[in-house]
């Protein structure tokens, strides 16, 4: 039986193995997924051992998608922008990197939510993994313009240094949320980890076209924090990003086995039990 992974640190929590097991049955591959924790010094050391075990491949979360970077030994054009890996396939001399968070997004977006982004305003707030990871993948669905605005200015403008020449037509800006003021997006997306701390980001509350549509990347069981600032705000059409979760993951999948399942029914299934938890059981992407 082939086998495949997740690996991370912490893993306990990780709804992977239950997404990649229902894949599994919808298509008729013989395969198993396990979560496999990792010593925070033994990332390296924890992929070697899988792949002697004859692992086909592996996805990797945090705190490994940098190091998991620069142990493969090829890497996906996406994956090479973002600078992080969340997709290994093993390969009898290679270590194919990839990074399917982003698309994981833009088909969540796009095909889950009907939130079309081609000729949109799109803002997106924040600047580390999650954000890297999105940005060439949004630019690959041609808005309108692509502004991103984060805590750490100094953070967004690597983000332009770093993804500039993929902008193509799409006007490129990035800057503080204070420079937000006096602007309007039509798509509205969150990449902090703001919600995690329950916190609210200092945005002016005018950001949003009438019927924008608003992502927050972190999900659970009602509106996260972010979500229900953004209601008062006026936000109209909002999300949360247990899509995205479940998109990358079978973005993993179709890599891997050459099939792509069906993730429409998955996440309405993990819906139906994200429901059935209390608010207080709030879940981060991070354990994906
Ligand atoms: P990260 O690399 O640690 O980046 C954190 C980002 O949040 C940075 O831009 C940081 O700004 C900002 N931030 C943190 N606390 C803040 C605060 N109090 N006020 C303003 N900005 C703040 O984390 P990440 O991996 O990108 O993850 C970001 C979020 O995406 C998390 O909530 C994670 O759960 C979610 N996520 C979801 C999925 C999914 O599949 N649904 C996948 C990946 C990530 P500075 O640069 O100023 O520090």
């Amino acid at each position: 039986m082939d086998r495949y992974a997740l690996i991370g640190h912490p893993v306990e929590h990780s709804k992977s193995p239950h997404i990649h097991a229902a894949f599994a049955r919808q298509t008729r591959q013989e395969l198993s997924y396990r979560a496999l924790l990792a010593p925070l010094d033994g990332f390296s050391d924890t992929v070697r051992m899988f792949r002697a075990e004859h692992g086909r491949g592996a996805n990797i979360t945090v705190p490994f998608k940098i190091e998991a970077y620069a142990l493969a030994t090829r890497l996906t054009e996406r994956a090479r922008l973002a600078g992080a890996v969340n997709t290994f396939t093993f390969e009898d001399d290679a270590i194919i990197g990839d990074n399917t968070d982003g698309i994981g997004l833009v088909r969540d977006l796009i095909i889950n939510l009907a939130c079309p982004l081609a000729g949109r305003r799109v803002l997106l707030l924040g600047a580390g993994g999650a954000a890297r990871g999105a940005v060439f993948p949004l630019f690959q669905t041609k808005p309108v313009s692509l502004t991103i605005a984060n805590r750490t200015i100094e953070r967004a403008q690597e983000l332009r240094t770093a993804f500039a020449s993929c902008a193509g037509q799409t006007a490129f800006t990035v800057g503080g949320f204070g420079d937000l003021k006096g602007w309007e997006f039509d798509v509205v997306i969150n990449a902090t980890s703001v919600s995690l701390e329950n916190g609210v980001l200092p945005l002016p509350g005018n950001i949003f076209a009438p019927d924008a549509f608003v992502y927050d990347m972190m999900y659970g069981a009602g509106d996260t924090p972010f979500l229900a600032w953004a209601r008062t705000a006026g936000a109209a059409r909002l999300s949360d990003g247990l899509g995205m979760l479940v998109e990358q993951a079978a973005e993993s999948f179709t890599l891997w086995r050459g099939v792509r399942p069906n993730s429409a029914s998955v996440l309405s299934g993990l819906r139906r039990k994200l429901a059935s938890k209390s608010k207080a059981e709030l879940i981060s992407g991070r354990e994906f």
